[in-house]
C-alpha cells in the first residue's frame, strides 16, 4: 500500500532561496493540528463531501458520538468561484468546489455572526479525508490551508484520516482526533444506508404520479435514520419503517425512460449539484432514469486497490523466498474483514428497506472485464473502474446511455480513462456513451450535448418497449416498488412486462 506518511517535510519552514538574482522564501505547508479532545465540548468539526443526503446522515451518526460534527451545505458555483480566487492554479474542479465551499462557509460564517478570524479558528476546524497517489487528491490537504490562508483563515485546523488505511488510524494520543473504529464503523454505516436511500430514490423519483412525493418520503426515511442514530435504535428496524414510508409514494411504472448510467470520476459523478450542473435532476426532468455510483463502489476500489498491492507483496516475497511478511498477511485479514463488514451491513439494510435488485459492486469481476483495456497497476481516480462501467454496461445491457462526468483538469479521468474509451467504443460501437467535462463554466454547452445523447437513448427506451406485447391487464404490484424483477431488457418498464410475460401474472 503506497503512503505518503514516510515522507516528511523538511524541518526549516522558512528557508530562502535565491532565484534569479532575487531571494524569495520557499512556501511550506504550515500544519496546525491543535486539538486536545477535551476541548471537544467547545469545538465545531466540520465536513462534507458526499451527496446531501449522506452528509445529513453523517452528521446525525457522528453527533450520536457526542462530537459537534456539523455538515458543510452543498458545494454551488459561488463556493467554486471562492475556490478558484483563492486556490493555486491549475487545480481540478472538485478542488475548487470543495476547499471554496469551506472558505465560503467561513466568511459568511464571520459576515453573520460577526466573529473574528481567530475566533474562528479556535472554536472550528474541518475534518476530510487525505490520500496519497498519483492524481490530485493527495494535494487537497495543502489547497484548503493555503486557501484558508490567503481567505483569512491562517492557521485553521484541517485534520485528516486516511481512506486507503481501514478503520484503525486512531491514536491514543489526547492531542489527536478520535479516528477510532467506532468513528469509521459508525460513519461507514451512515454512508452505506444513505447510499440504499439514493440507489432507491433513483429508482423511485421518475415514476412518481405526485410530483415531490419521492423527495418528500425520502425526508421522512431521513428523520428516521438520524432518530435511529441519535438515540441508539437498531438501524435496521429503521430501514424497515422506511419501506413503510416509502411503499406510500404512488408509482406509474410503466414508462418507457431512457435508463442513463452516470459515471466518472468519483466527486464530479456523485455530486448533486451545481459540481455537475445537476445532471441527475435534469437526466429526471428530460424523462430518463439515472444509475448512480454508490459511495460504496469507490470504498469497494480502495480496498480492492489494497488487496491487490498486498498480493503483489506476497507474489515477490514467494518469488525470492524471503521470509513471511507478517505484516502484510495482517493487512490481508483487515482487509478481508472490512470488505465483509461492509457487506454485511449493505445486505442486512438493503434487505431491510426492500432493495432487492442491487448487488454491491463487485471490484474483481470488473477488473476481469477492464483488465484487458486498462492495466490494473495504474492506480489514481477510479482506477479501472470507468472502463469496467461502461463494458458492464454494454455487455449485459444495463442502460441505453453511459455518461462520464470528468472534471476539468482532472488527470486519471480525462487523460487516462477516455484515451481508453475510444478503444472500448471502437470494439463495441453500439455502446451509446457521452463522455462530458464539467469546468463549472459553459453549463449550456453541458446540457445541449447531454440532450443530444439522450435523444438516441430515448428513442431505444422507446423502441424496446414497444417490441414488447403489452397485456391488457397489467397487475398491480408491478407499480410497487418493492417488485424488481431481474430480466434482459435495459429499460425499467421493458423489464417489468418482460416479467409478467415470463411468469405468467
Ligand atoms: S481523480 Fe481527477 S478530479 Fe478527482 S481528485 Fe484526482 S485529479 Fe482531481
Amino acid at each position: 500500500m503506497s503512503s505518503c506518511s514516510s515522507i516528511k517535510a523538511p524541518e526549516d519552514t522558512n528557508t530562502t532561496l535565491s532565484y534569479l538574482g532575487q531571494d524569495v522564501t520557499q512556501w511550506r505547508d504550515e500544519i496546525n493540528k491543535k486539538y486536545k479532545r477535551s476541548e471537544k465540548k467547545d469545538t465545531i468539526v466540520l465536513f462534507g463531501g458526499f451527496t446531501i443526503l449522506q452528509d445529513k446522515l453523517v452528521m446525525s451518526a457522528l453527533q450520536s458520538l457526542g462530537e459537534n460534527y456539523v455538515s458543510l451545505p452543498n458545494p454551488d458555483f459561488e463556493s467554486f468561484r471562492k475556490g478558484k480566487s483563492f486556490g493555486n492554479r491549475g487545480q481540478c474542479n472538485p478542488t475548487y468546489f470543495t476547499v471554496g465551499n469551506l472558505v465560503k462557509y467561513l466568511l459568511n460564517l464571520q459576515e453573520e455572526t460577526g466573529m473574528s478570524s481567530e475566533e474562528i479558528v479556535k472554536k472550528y476546524l474541518y475534518v476530510t479525508a487525505g490520500g496519497c497517489g498519483p492524481c490530485r487528491f493527495g494535494m487537497y490537504i495543502t489547497e484548503y490551508r493555503k486557501a484558508l490562508k490567503d481567505a483569512g483563515f491562517a492557521g485553521f485546523r484541517i485534520m485528516s484520516f486516511q481512506h486507503n488505511e481501514g478503520i484503525f488510524q486512531a491514536k491514543d494520543d489526547e492531542e489527536s482526533m478520535d479516528f477510532s473504529p467506532k468513528f469509521f464503523i459508525t460513519l461507514i454505516k451512515a454512508v452505506i444506508i444513505g447510499d440504499i436511500l439514493n440507489l432507491l430514490t433513483y429508482k423511485i423519483r421518475p415514476y412518481e404520479v405526485e410530483k415531490g412525493s419521492t423527495d418528500k418520503a425520502i425526508d421522512a426515511c431521513h428523520d428516521i435514520i438520524s432518530e435511529a442514530f441519535m438515540k441508539k435504535k437498531n438501524l435496521v428496524v429503521a430501514m424497515w419503517h422506511c419501506r413503510k414510508v416509502l411503499e406510500g409514494v404512488k408509482l406509474n411504472r410503466l414508462q418507457p425512460k431512457a435508463k442513463v448510467m452516470v459515471m466518472g470520476e468519483f466527486w464530479a459523478a456523485m455530486t448533486e449539484g451545481d459540481g455537475n450542473y445537476n445532471l441527475h435532476r435534469f437526466l429526471e426532468a428530460e424523462g430518463a432514469e439515472c444509475i448512480p455510483q454508490p459511495i460504496i463502489g469507490r470504498l469497494m476500489l480502495s480496498i480492492w486497490e489494497a488487496e491487490y498491492a498486498a498480493k503483489k507483496v506476497e507474489d515477490v516475497e514467494e518469488s525470492s523466498a524471503s521470509s513471511i511478511d507478517f505484516s502484510n498477511a495482517k493487512t490481508k485479514a483487515m482487509l478481508f474483514l472490512a470488505k465483509n463488514g461492509i457487506k454485511t451491513y449493505f445486505n442486512l439494510y438493503t434487505k431491510a428497506v426492500g432493495l432487492h435488485e442491487y448487488k454491491i459492486p463487485n471490484i474483481e469481476e470488473l477488473s476481469k472485464l477492464s483488465r484487458v483495456y486498462y492495466p490494473l497497476d495504474a492506480e489514481g481516480g477510479e482506477g479501472h473502474l470507468e472502463v469496467a462501467h461502461l463494458l458492464e454496461s454494454v455487455k449485459h445491457n444495463l442502460s441505453h446511455l453511459v455518461i462520464s462526468v470528468k472534471p476539468f483538469g482532472c488527470m486519471p479521468s480525462s487523460a487516462v480513462s477516455d484515451g481508453i474509451q475510444s478503444l472500448v467504443i471502437s470494439r463495441y460501437p453500439q455502446a451509446n456513451f457521452l463522455s462530458i467535462e464539467t469546468s463549472g463554466e459553459g453549463a449550456a454547452n453541458f446540457y445541449s450535448r447531454v440532450q443530444m445523447a439522450l435523444f438516441k437513448a430515448k428513442q431505444s427506451a422507446k423502441e424496446e418497449y414497444e417490441a414488447l406485447n403489452i397485456p391488457k391487464e397489467i397487475p398491480a404490484k408491478v407499480h410497487n416498488y418493492l417488485y424488481q424483477p431481474k430480466g434482459k431488457m435495459a429499460g425499467s418498464a421493458a423489464k417489468l412486462i418482460e416479467s409478467i410475460q415470463q411468469r405468467g401474472l
